[in-house]
């Protein structure tokens, strides 16, 4: 077998978790089964698997942002959050610095200005807190924000990463972020990593076969013509 760090877009590799400097403590599990994980990746160190053939499996989906996820570089000042932006005409997401404002009655409120399309905004929110495909919650409640029309360009960062295949595609551009709290008035946004990013595109997979299962479900009951 050749050494994978041969190859320009190799998988980064470590047999060594303990030094992820990223990783929460409740990520102590495999990103793919719920085995203990004993490897890290060694290039974004966000990461965490139980065996080279778990890493494996995830690579085609991890390393678009793995890369992306080191060289993001520090964070420009303390009011901001790393988040995930797939803009609606790129064929690739990117780690951003999403700002955001303290605000004691209401919790964190994220500024969305350089993030959003400007027809609508993200007037649509969705909240990721359990991977159902592992049955475990995940560390942080994911918020999915995103446009609500059809009038809206699909998002061609969400169809690559779903590698094509949601015959329905998420339109206008997409923003990802991470939050703690309760409630909405004690929501703190915290920074997400590669295992929350792992977690959003099987969310975004799934939730494929369900906008199908409804247009099915409408086309049967109204067919054209
Ligand atoms: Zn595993
Ligand atoms: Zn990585």
């Amino acid at each position: 077998m050749a050494d994978i760090h041969d190859q320009a877009d190799a998988m980064g590799y470590s047999t060594d978790a303990s030094t992820s400097g990223d990783l929460n403590q409740a990520e102590k599990l495999c990103a793919m089964c719920n085995e203990a994980a004993s490897k890290v990746c060694s290039k974004c160190r966000s990461i965490q698997y139980c065996s080279k053939s778990c890493q494996k499996v995830d690579w085609p989906v991890h390393k678009l942002l793995c890369k992306k996820f080191a060289t993001l570089g520090e964070r420009p000042n303390p009011l901001t959050k790393r988040a995930i932006w797939f803009p609606v005409s790129k064929d690739e997401p990117q780690w951003v610095w999403l700002p955001y404002v303290e605000n004691e009655d209401d919790g964190d409120i994220p500024m969305f200005e350089a993030f959003r399309d400007k027809e609508t905004g993200f007037s649509h929110m969705q909240f990721v807190e359990r991977c159902k495909i592992l049955q475990r919650d995940l560390k942080c409640k994911l918020v999915v924000g995103s446009g609500d029309s059809m009038h809206l360009l699909p998002n061609r960062g969400i169809l690559a990463t779903t590698q094509g295949l949601a015959p329905i595609p998420w339109r206008g551009s997409v923003i990802v972020y991470g939050e703690l709290g309760a409630s909405e008035d004690t929501s703190k946004l915290v920074d997400i990593n590669m295992t929350d990013f792992k977690h959003i595109v099987e969310w975004f997979s799934a939730y494929k076969h369900t906008i199908c299962l409804l247009e099915l479900f409408y086309m049967s009951n109204n067919p054209p013509g």
